[in-house]
């Protein structure tokens, strides 16, 4: 597919309206800003967009659009379709998964986007394949391969968790990505690492085409490798404001008072 479409989007959590009306079409080849006040939305998008049971969709649409204008629904998708679809998620606050190595769970999360209609127990790429690319990956992520033998996420710190968001993002090659604040908990050096490695990954993600990506981010660091062609402000709930990387720039010096002060019914 070629673009990702959410029109109108409408997300309850706990029967609490969260998002009100959301419109944004990502194409594949696009990087995106996504910036708001705590509490406005951002992480609900993504995890609306991945199909978290929790954030229930009252109205709307989310489609996936192909070249020659097919349209899939994505809401008719569980978590694991969408997934397989080429959607990915970075987290703000990734999960640990007790018992399960990160290894395996890539495996297993990779053999699944790559070979989508494999069942269980079969379809698995061959170990030695997998932990080839998964060394080579490891290596360019300056992260010890040791490291894939540890628990998911279980004691990792918060800037380890963050770079094992994106190694699974350079070894799913999705075709659409949400990175939710993966700048947060990591120091500048790592920043640094983490902006060059998204701009990198999402040059040559899948073998059909460079990534759309949607970077929700409080600075701008990430964003310096990472040009936004369009940068959105959410605030209560819905898209108040488009423009180029100088709105990624003024939220970022200036703060969101403007945003406020200029639509009061959102705030
Ligand atoms: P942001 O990412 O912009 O900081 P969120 O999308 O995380 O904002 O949260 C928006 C609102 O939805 C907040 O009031 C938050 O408490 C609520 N919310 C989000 N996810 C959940 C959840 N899983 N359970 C309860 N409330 C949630
Ligand atoms: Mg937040
Ligand atoms: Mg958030």
């Amino acid at each position: 597919s070629k673009t990702l479409r959410i029109k109108n989007l409408h997300v309850c959590v706990e029967g609490k309206p969260i998002l009100n009306g959301v419109n944004l079409t990502i194409n594949r080849g696009e990087t995106h800003a996504l910036m708001g006040p705590n509490g406005s939305g951002k992480s609900t998008l993504g995890n609306a967009v991945m199909g978290h049971p929790s954030y229930e969709v009252t109205d709307g649409t989310i489609e996936l659009v192909d070249a020659d204008g097919t349209v899939t629904n994505v809401l008719e998708m569980d978590a694991s379709e969408r997934a397989r679809a080429g959607l990915f998620m970075a987290f703000q606050r990734p999960m640990a998964i007790p018992g399960v190595k990160l290894a395996d769970f890539m495996r297993h999360a990779t053999s699944n986007v790559r070979n989508p209609d494999r069942k269980e127990g079969e379809g698995l790429i061959p170990m030695r394949e997998f932990r080839k690319e998964l060394k080579d990956k490891m290596g360019h992520l300056r992260m010890d391969l040791d490291f894939a033998r540890r628990y998911v996420n279980d004691g990792f710190s918060g800037g380890e968790m963050k770079r094992a968001e994106i190694l699974q993002m350079a070894m799913l090659k999705p075709k659409f990505a949400i990175l939710d604040e993966t700048d947060s908990g990591l120091d500048v050096d790592a920043v640094k690492l983490a902006s060059e490695s998204i701009a990198e990954i999402s040059a040559d993600a899948a073998a059909d085409g460079a990534m759309g990506v949607l970077i929700i981010t409080h600075h701008d660091k990430l964003l310096e490798r990472n040009t936004p062609d369009f940068t959105h402000v959410i605030l209560g709930g819905r898209i108040v404001e488009t423009g180029g990387v100088e709105l990624a720039k003024e939220l970022h010096n200036d703060g969101y008072d403007r945003i406020r002060a200029a639509y009061p019914e959102a705030a």
